[in-house]
């Protein structure tokens, strides 16, 4: 096996183990491989492995290596997991089949305006500023009801949150929280966890965790 597939593997078996203590089903969480700054040929054992989802953080980077890797490997989800500038909506409906930073009004807009020309929506997750940083993007906690209503009277399919914790911390407190908005706004799904705290994400009811350099390696 390479070294992306075996990682892949106990990838998987640390989340069917962590989703088992919390009795949950392994197969209810999503592994987003998150294949930022890797190469299409770091990026295809894990496709020949039989891994389907993967997540990119730029429009150009992906737009670049993905429509080939897609055309070999039919069944491909992309997942768009960074900042979303307004004016690379139609780009990222093209081409992403998820979105996970919905942070802001107009970028509702935009995205509603690029669904109706192409002609299909892809889930978003409405991303939060969990930690409240200055630094950090996302919606900030009280603004996410009215966001939230904004995007589904716009016909958004709003799928669930999506959070990036404060570095160096214990992250659960906050999966947790983002766990809470989540059920307090009538949404399931919760993308949260990276290579360093997916197991605690899953604890608290992470679906999608986005996991790059633990299946990776480090990004140079
Ligand atoms: C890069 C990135 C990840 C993956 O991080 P790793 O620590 O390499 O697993 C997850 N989510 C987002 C939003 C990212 O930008």
């Amino acid at each position: 096996m390479t070294e992306p597939a075996q990682a892949l593997q106990e990838i998987r078996e640390d989340i069917d183990h962590a989703a088992r203590i919390a009795r949950r089903k392994g197969a209810d969480v999503t592994l987003i491989a998150i294949s930022k700054t890797k190469s299409a040929e770091e990026i295809e054992p894990l496709l020949e492995a039989g891994h389907r989802v993967f997540g990119e953080n730029r429009v150009q980077e992906a737009q670049a290596k993905w429509p080939e890797l897609k055309a070999r490997h039919p069944g491909v989800e992309l997942h768009l997991v960074g900042q979303l500038q307004s004016n690379k909506a139609d780009d990222a409906v093209a081409l992403f089949d998820a979105i996970h930073s919905l942070d802001r009004s107009s970028l509702v807009q935009a995205l509603a305006k690029a669904f109706g020309k192409a002609g299909r929506t892809v889930p978003c997750f409405v991303q939060v500023n969990i930690g409240d940083e200055d630094q950090k993007g996302g919606c900030a906690i009280a603004d996410l009801p009215a966001l939230i209503a904004e995007a589904r009277e716009a016909g958004i399919p709003v799928a669930g949150l999506m959070c990036v914790p404060p570095l160096d911390v214990e992250p659960s407190p906050y999966f947790a929280l983002l766990a809470k908005l989540a059920a307090e706004n009538g949404l399931e799904g919760l993308s949260m966890g990276m290579s360093s705290d997916f197991e605690s994400a899953v604890k608290v009811g992470a679906t999608h965790v986005r996991v790059g350099t633990a299946l990776f390696g480090a990004r140079g």
